[in-house]
């Protein structure tokens, strides 16, 4: 890749190949793990789990992420685009259901020069906080099977206040709507996610409010059987003690209120996770 970088809608016109942009990442590849996950929804995760891959770097910066070490760069190894390929290969042979990429888009280039040098023959999941151009998305859907993109804030100022950025409804939302339009729902023989859109919500404290906002704009705009993934796990990490509300759990009251919501609205292609799947313990170690 050459020239100044304006793959994210941070256009931070970074040369990657002398430093690192705003997402903290230069042209090559980094990776902090790559494992069989079994936490994904059901379809996705299956019996012998979905073979993720978690990249290096960030260009959204929740203020509460739960993957600080590696959305801040703190951790990771260089690999290049055939080392990746290779990756792509052993998990596939590890019984992998799917090759899921988390947080790819800042390296949607050499990404999808690894899946030239080896397209697995399982799905390839792309699985994303949204904050993305469609511009970028379009280099890589050739090679995408199924979309998992967050839905995190409707309100501009609370997306300002957790991340930064006023317009990440505006851009996410238009990112969803490329990929709900692309993809449509297949499932396998064996109940397994072949092709499609899973959109998912995580519920944060204080924000029921936003939460039904989002989930009336999936109703309006879900087509070709996307599922919606509600996701009660929210957990108090990061850098977040300027932010008191964020210091605890949802609380069951708030899950239900939304969940109510949902069902209000008719939506039945759904996935719904427990509140008390809340923990610490779903967050990987980093291997690199
Ligand atoms: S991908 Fe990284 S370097 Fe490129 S524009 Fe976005 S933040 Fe800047």
């Amino acid at each position: 890749m050459s020239g100044l970088c304006k793959i994210c809608p941070i256009e931070c016109n970074a040369d990657r190949n002398s430093g690192v942009g705003y997402c903290g990442q230069s042209n090559k590849i980094k990776i902090a793990k790559y494992y069989l996950h079994t936490f994904e929804e059901p379809p996705i995760s299956g019996k012998n789990g979905s073979g993720t891959v978690f990249f290096c770097g960030c260009s959204l910066k929740c203020v509460f992420c739960q993957n600080y070490q590696l959305s801040r760069s703190q951790t990771g190894k260089e690999i290049s685009p055939s080392q990746l390929a290779e990756i792509f290969k052993e998990l596939e042979n590890m019984g992998a259901h799917n090759v899921n990429l988390v947080t790819p888009a800042h390296f949607a280039p050499q990404i999808v020069e690894a899946l030239k040098i080896y397209r697995p023959k399982i799905p390839i999941v792309y699985n994303t906080h949204s904050y993305e151009k469609v511009e970028t998305l379009k280099i890589i859907d050739p090679y995408v099977d199924i979309y998992l993109p967050d839905l995190k804030f409707f309100s501009s100022e609370l997306s300002k206040r957790y991340t930064g950025k006023a317009d990440y409804f505006d851009v996410a939302s238009k990112a969803i709507s490329f990929m709900l339009n692309s993809k449509k729902t297949v499932f396998g023989s064996d109940g397994m996610l072949k092709q499609g859109v899973v959109v998912r919500h995580m519920i944060m404290p204080l924000g029921v409010k936003d939460s039904k906002a989002l989930l009336n704009w999936f109703a309006q705009n879900k087509v070709n059987g996307a599922y919606l993934s509600l996701m009660g796990q929210y957990t108090p990490f990061g850098e977040n003690e300027n932010f008191p509300e964020l210091k605890r759990p949802i609380t069951k009251r708030e899950y239900q209120r939304v969940y109510e919501h949902l069902l209000s609205l008719k939506i039945t292609d759904y996935f719904a996770q427990e509140l008390g799947s809340a923990s610490e313990s779903f967050i990987p170690k980093w291997d690199f």
